[in-house]
């Protein structure tokens, strides 16, 4: 095949920016400079951001939720959305739930993905039973295969893990080398208020926020520093949402606790007024959305780089008895499904706010929504453009003004619709092949690739506090 040469535009990577032309053969960055005599297919990038593609390190796709519902994307609905929104990687979750053995769900997810993606992709394995021979067996084999991201949750029913079984995965992830990504919101201060809401009658959607108090996040989030530390292990904390649990967040690295954490665009861009609009169900998800000095403290969170990655937690639900209205249209909000559809949504929302609206930069940009998302899971080859590196490129036109509309995910509305932004991924590109290009999505279903995660420095063990030798 030709090489591919993207000419004339400013590549920009985490550190800073040049002018260059990309050389890219089988796949592959090879050079970045003046490629003006080169043979080859050219791509004029003249005026473009030239950009890594974007990583998305937590999105739910085809899953069964922990509420036991299956979402509205397929592994092609998603990652034909993802690439359309400039995210060439995705990193969703395999979902156990109780009785299922690990390494029987991570191949069925990967049977799936297999057929369907479009963009690469990589899972976290969710652990909620921990019996049998799930840590003795699977695990380790899974974590030495590359699987070796685990996700577990301090809340839900179906996959909820006490403190004695988080130690244990936290132990046994430690000794295979990895990470332990976790949804922290204590479980009983939930129930506790939803219990006393419901007998109140306050049933509607906006009293969902009510539900998850911020004190239910620090209890959680502080519990699960103090176990990373306890253990040696390294957490990723998922979707921090107010400034209180940044300031937990902020506590434990300060003090040298192998912590890293993320945050969401919802959380960046919506308030808890959303909740009281008629289509707050669309709406929902948890933790839920705070309030505008919230904000301003998870964007100080990312100037200071206690938040690492910023991602959508795509987690598509129809406005439908398919989704959100399993248990009716007038259902209490405990039975509604949480979750928003984001995907598409997050790189060109952010690209509004961080490049065009000048707030911490291009440079930023690409590291929160790519190169530390990479980094962070190992994905080796994603998250930069240089040589060697997966040639995963977007081509950012940044005068595009677009009323964003109807995406192409499986939710069947898009929360941000009505929204302007400036700035939008004109061409994408995936290991060398252009898979978007005149807003057309062209990629082959089953044409994604598996990434096997790497051992990350952020996945580095820590001496434990236990006493105990290993
Ligand atoms: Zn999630």
């Amino acid at each position: 095949m030709d090489d591919l040469i993207i000419a004339g535009g400013t590549v920009v990577g985490p550190d800073g920016r040049m002018r260059a032309d990309v050389v890219v053969r089988d796949g592959k960055v090879i050079a970045l400079g003046d490629a003006g005599g080169q043979q080859g297919q050219r791509i004029d990038a003249t005026g473009h951001l030239v950009m890594p593609g974007g990583v998305d390190s937590h999105c739910h796709i085809e899953q069964l939720s922990g509420a036991g519902l299956m979402n509205a994307d397929t592994f092609e609905t998603a990652t034909r959305s993802a690439l359309r929104g400039g995210t060439t990687t995705t990193v969703s979750f395999a979902a156990q739930h109780p009785g299922m053995r690990l390494r029987d769900v991570v191949a069925d997810y990967e049977t799936r993905a297999t057929r369907g993606a479009m963009g690469d992709y990589a899972f976290h394995v969710i652990v909620s039973d921990t019996s049998g021979a799930n840590l003795t067996e699977d695990l380790p084999a899974l974590l030495a295969a590359g699987h070796r991201s685990v996700k577990i949750f301090t809340v839900y029913d179906k996959v909820r893990v006490a403190d004695e079984g988080i130690l244990d995965i936290l132990h046994t992830v430690r000794q295979g080398g990895g990470i332990v990504c976790v949804h922290a919101e204590n479980d009983g201060m939930i129930r506790w208020m939803m219990r006393r809401l419901v007998d109140a009658g306050q049933v509607a959607p906006r009293f969902h926020a009510a539900a998850h108090p911020r004190l239910a996040e620090v209890e959680a989030l502080s519990r699960i520093c103090h176990f990373a530390e306890f253990i040696g292990q390294p957490v990723m904390l998922f979707h921090i949402s107010c400034a209180e649990g940044l300031a937990v967040v902020r506590g434990a690295r300060a003090r040298g606790v192998p912590v890293v954490a993320e945050t969401c665009p919802h959380y960046l861009f919506q308030t808890v007024d959303v909740l009281n609009g008629p289509d707050a169900a669309g709406f929902l998800c948890s933790p839920p959305q705070r309030l505008a000095a919230d904000q301003a403290a998870l964007w100080s969170g990312l100037e200071t780089g206690d938040l690492a990655a910023v991602t959508s937690d795509h987690a598509p639900y129809r406005l439908d008895a398919s989704g959100k209205f399993a248990h009716g249209t007038d259902a209490p909000f405990p039975k509604l499904a949480n979750g928003q559809p984001g995907l598409e949504m997050r790189l060109p929302l952010m690209f509004d706010a961080m490049v065009t609206g000048g707030r911490l930069g291009p440079e930023r940009f690409v590291d929160l929504t790519a190169t530390a998302p990479a980094r962070i899971f190992g994905l080796t080859g994603k998250g930069r453009i240089a040589p060697g590196q997966d040639a995963d490129i977007v081509l950012w036109n940044p005068s595009r003004r677009v009323t964003l509309g109807k995406t192409l995910d499986g939710a069947g509305y898009n929360p941000w619709a009505g929204r302007q932004v400036t700035g939008w991924p004109d061409t994408v590109i995936r290991r060398g092949e252009v898979v978007v290009a005149d807003g057309r999505v062209r990629a082959r279903p089953g044409s994604g690739q598996r990434v096997v995660m790497a051992q990350s420095a952020a996945m580095a063990p820590r001496p434990p506090r236990h006493g105990l030798t290993d």
